[in-house]
């Protein structure tokens, strides 16, 4: 018998994964963006369109400049298929795949956003790792590894059921609209869906993630594979049916809430009917390489789509320019949907910051800036590099922060900058405390930071990306999503 073995050395892998991190952070999918692109020159929605030329413009913008689309850099999922013939030489793969995480999001200053103890420390690793790691073998004397890094405003929004057989269709297509409908705008939409049909309650779950590795095809290519193969009409129904609901380009109606759906399926029980979502935000990032004991690691990302289609065509005439801090005249003028381009000082606090904030005013310690009047910006951005004021900073979900916030505009907060819904409770403390929420595009982090012209990080630096920055902001784009009297612009708040 020959030995057909093929050595591969565990440093391969690792600079694989290094080099698939940062490919995935910087460079959208080519069929994502042509995806995104043909919801855009369908969009009749003027608000819709404006988002999604931010959208493709920030995409252009990270793989011209080869930082991250989004600045919530995931938690990285790793898929790899061993051949069955390859033999790993070295470390063991799974610190190898580790090794490769933590070298790009150091090297390449990605967000790390992974902590140590889910429960009770929830310190971060400072290295975003370990990462979630699905292997296969399989034929062959190759390995593929695909990487695929996951932001938790769309993970959080994914869900499973176990249905009956007696569900049947129907069901499912409930069940998947009910769960994009629940996440509303918190997901950053358009989405991509992946489901996952069969197996376990555990294997449908990864079935709906691995959903989200196909490739996305043109409406019209699906609505001809439809007519031929069972589950493409599935997907198409699905797609329709998601469209329908009209959340729209970051929850603000019109017809883009998804820009595709795709299933994978596997054997069930015969009692059962296990199903997953898996929600994927618009930055619907993954990066995938086969490697052999040949194979040389590029050192330069390529970029298949055609950058600066839409490069400096953002219209920002009919936004209102405001200076901050904002007046109670600017706050009561501003309505629900107006379009603002604020100037001035703003203040960054997510999760963790938030939580000391309160346990500062609990305790009765001075707080590290004065409230009133302020306005803070839910983000917590990528590290800045040398060139670079801040890292890409987009905004995140604010429901996360309802807990504490009608204590902080009782204090004298003006207003908060986020992504997504609010609750019952913020909406009325907003009326109560005459105060706004703006929205600012999810996943537009390389184009936001372009309007951040100063940024010092003011406390706590201990908690790394939820540090509070102090940030003066120049034009910086927003939507009126909360007015002063509780109006709201989300289709499904
Ligand atoms: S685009 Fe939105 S949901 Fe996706 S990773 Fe970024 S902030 Fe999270």
């Amino acid at each position: 018998m020959t030995n057909n073995l093929s050595y591969i050395k565990s440093s391969l892998i690792t600079d694989a994964v290094c080099f698939l991190c940062r490919k995935a952070a910087c460079i959208l999918p080519e069929d994502v963006y042509i995806g995104i692109n043909e919801l855009y020159s369908k969009e009749t929605s003027e608000t819709a369109r404006g988002f999604l030329e931010e959208i493709l413009v920030n995409a252009e913008i990270a793989a011209e400049t080869q930082r991250p689309i989004c600045q919530d850099t995931g938690i990285t999922v790793v898929f790899i298929e061993i051949g069955q013939n390859v033999f790993i030489e070295g470390e063991d793969l799974e610190s190898a795949v580790n090794n490769g995480v933590a070298k790009a999001y150091q090297q390449f200053f990605l967000r790390k956003s992974v902590v140590e103890n889910p429960i009770f420390n929830r310190k971060n690793t400072q290295t975003n790792t370990p990462a979630v790691i699905h292997t296969q073998i399989v034929h062959g004397n190759s390995v593929k590894i695909t990487v695929l890094p996951k932001g938790s405003g769309s993970e959080n929004m994914s869900a499973v059921k176990m249905l009956k057989p007696s569900d049947g269709i129907d069901e499912i297509v409930n069940f998947v609209l009910e769960t994009v409908k629940n996440a509303g705008a918190n997901s950053c939409p358009p989405l991509h869906v992946g489901i996952g049909i069969g197996g376990t309650m555990e294997y449908a779950a990864l079935l709906s993630k691995k959903a989200l590795l196909n490739k996305i095809m043109p409406l019209s290519e699906l609505k001809k594979a439809a007519k031929t193969d069972e589950k493409k009409e599935l997907e198409l129904r699905i797609f329709l049916e998601i469209q329908k609901t009209k959340i729209g380009a970051e929850g603000f109606g019109g017809n883009s809430t998804a820009f595709a759906v795709n299933i994978e399926t596997y054997p069930c029980h015969i009692a059962g009917l296990p199903i997953a979502v898996n929600l994927n935000c618009h930055a619907a990032r993954h990066a995938e390489i086969i490697i052999d004991e040949n194979t040389i690691i590029p050192d330069k990302l390529q970029t298949k789509f055609e950058i600066s289609k839409y490069r400096n065509k953002i219209d920002y005439s009919k936004y209102k320019k405001l200076t901050l801090p904002l007046e109670n005249k600017d706050i009561i003028d501003l309505k629900a949907g107006d379009r603002v381009l604020l100037t001035g000082e703003i203040y960054t606090a997510r999760d963790a910051a938030h939580k000391k904030l309160i346990e500062a005013l609990k305790s009765n310690k001075e707080l590290p800036f004065e409230l009133k009047n302020q306005i803070i910006y839910y983000t917590g951005p990528c590290p800045a590099m040398a060139d670079e004021i801040i890292g890409p900073a987009g905004p995140t979900t604010a429901l996360r922060m309802d807990k504490y916030t009608p204590q902080l505009l009782d204090l004298g907060l003006k207003g908060m900058i986020g992504k997504g819904g609010r609750g019952y409770e913020v909406l009325e403390s907003i009326k109560k405390n005459k105060a706004i929420y703006f929205v600012a595009t999810g996943g537009a982090g390389c184009l936001i930071s372009q309007k951040i012209k100063s940024a010092d990080i003011i406390a706590y630096p201990e908690l790394g990306p939820e540090a509070i920055y102090k940030l003066v902001v120049e034009d910086f784009p927003v939507i009126a999503s909360i007015d002063s009297e509780g109006n709201t612009v989300f289709v499904n708040p």
